[in-house]
């Protein structure tokens, strides 16, 4: 195992570099990240492949073979950003710079830190001789994961089966420890949402505007389609996630509605991110009806963002907003639909999560938790079914509230202690897993 100085040092270097190549997507632009990294990984001894579905914008494969078959474990994540205005920022967002004990840029949470970490731990690992003893270690790092993996995860796992299978992917998604009520929890992203994004229309009949009621409106009658969606919210479900977590927390997964108004007493912002886990969420986006300011419209569409908890899918979601809004007077069409995904919340790779975090912060615990949007673990779960991914990058110096607001925010950070303890995870996990 390298040493836990030289391991925070080298990732906290790796991450400062990394935030230097501007790699806002769009364009990407992630080919010079790309090939500093790839280098890096090569002179360690992997052997690398830049692989592009358009040119400039290549992904990174990065492997470790051991002599003897045993599984694969991914190391995964993305060198893309969301942008960043620096007008807002109190540093330079590709600056990369070192103050008050943090990393500070672009990235620096989502997701180059974990890309350091990750990359940190493997040349660390490689430098010193290890090799693994049976099985593979793989270092993937994608290009486009923030405008959707087109030519990215998705692209490579489609297009590439054989060179990115796998048994095991860490990824992003969760880690960040989580305080409520006296507890420390650190979350594992063991599921993704499904997106059931759908339009409901209301019609009616033109006319001058001039006269209302020679017409009628449709605008006016998404009036309590909109208090609906205000008032109420679909009934609360259990999955295995949730019902981990809330054990966790110490709380009754039996009556879920109880157990949610507890919480929100205690701690509102605790509230505000279980809730999403617990079913089906409706969320009105954008609206449109007539186009001209003196003209009655005859239909008004409100597009409504829709998540679904994983492998539910149309039937399920158009069930909970009956619910909420009632049968009648309105048409619902779904346009983009992704079923949501997950893996088994009790497997080996938990139970290395669980004995890593034991090690680092003995009176805290691990749940497994939901995304309610997605990441590149999708694209996994679906070209290898039998595999486990699981989002975890932990975090104990920067918590779960402080972290979130900076992610696709301004003045995005990382404690330079948070990156040595990933690089330490994922060193620890690629030595005890490949054996
Ligand atoms: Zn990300």
């Amino acid at each position: 195992m390298p040493e836990p100085q030289d391991l925070e040092r080298r990732a906290t270097e790796l991450l400062q570099r990394l935030i230097r190549f501007n790699t806002v997507n769009p364009p990407g632009d992630e080919e010079e990240a790309q090939r500093f990294l790839a280098g890096l990984l090569d002179k360690a001894g992997f052997e690398t492949e830049l692989l592009a579905a358009v040119e400039g914008r290549p992904n990174l494969i990065a492997r470790l073979r051991a002599e003897s078959d045993g599984p694969t474990l991914v190391l995964l994540g993305h060198v893309d950003t969301v942008l960043a205005d620096p007008a807002d920022w109190s540093v330079d967002p590709w600056s990369g710079e070192l103050k008050d004990g943090c990393v500070w840029g672009r990235g620096a949470l989502d997701m180059k830190s974990q890309v350091a970490a990750e990359i940190a731990a493997a040349v660390a690992l490689a430098e010193e001789g290890w090799r693994p003893e049976a099985g593979e270690l793989k270092v993937i790092v994608t290009a486009d994961e923030e405008a959707g993996a087109e030519h990215g995860a998705q692209w490579l796992c489609e297009q590439h089966p054989d060179k990115v299978r796998c048994d095991l992917v860490v990824n992003e998604g969760a880690g960040q420890v989580l305080e409520y009520d006296g507890k420390r929890l650190y979350g594992v992203c063991a599921a993704e949402k499904g997106v059931f994004r759908f339009t409901l229309t209301t019609r009616g009949r033109a006319g001058h505007a001039s006269i209302p009621r020679i017409g009628d409106n449709a605008l006016t009658k998404m009036a309590p389609v909109l208090e609906a969606l205000k008032a109420g919210q679909p009934k609360y479900e259990l999955s295995p996630e949730p019902e981990g977590l809330i054990s966790a927390l110490g709380l009754d997964t039996g009556d879920l509605e109880a157990t949610l108004r507890q919480i929100e007493e205690n701690d509102p912002r605790v509230a505000v991110l279980i809730e999403p886990m617990l079913g089906v969420t409706l969320t009105p986006t954008m609206i449109s009806a007539s186009e001209k300011i003196n003209v009655i419209p005859a239909r008004a569409d409100l597009k409504v963002d829709c998540r679904v908890p994983p492998e539910m899918g149309t039937e399920h979601a158009l069930r909970r907003i009956r619910e909420v809004v009632g049968e009648d007077g309105f048409g619902v069409e779904f346009g983009e639909t992704v079923e949501g995904n997950r893996s088994p919340v009790d497997t080996p790779l938990m139970g290395h999560i669980r004995s890593f975090i034991a090690r680092e912060d003995p009176d805290a615990e691990v749940a497994p938790v939901v995304l309610p949007g997605f990441s590149d673990s999708r694209w996994f779960r679906h070209a290898f079914p039998d595999c486990v991914a699981y989002g975890f990058f932990p975090q104990r110096k920067m918590d779960l509230f402080e972290a979130a607001p900076l992610i696709h925010g301004a003045d995005e950070r990382i404690p330079v202690e948070d990156l040595g303890m990933a690089a330490r995870f994922y060193a620890g996990l690629a030595e005890e897993v490949l054996r």
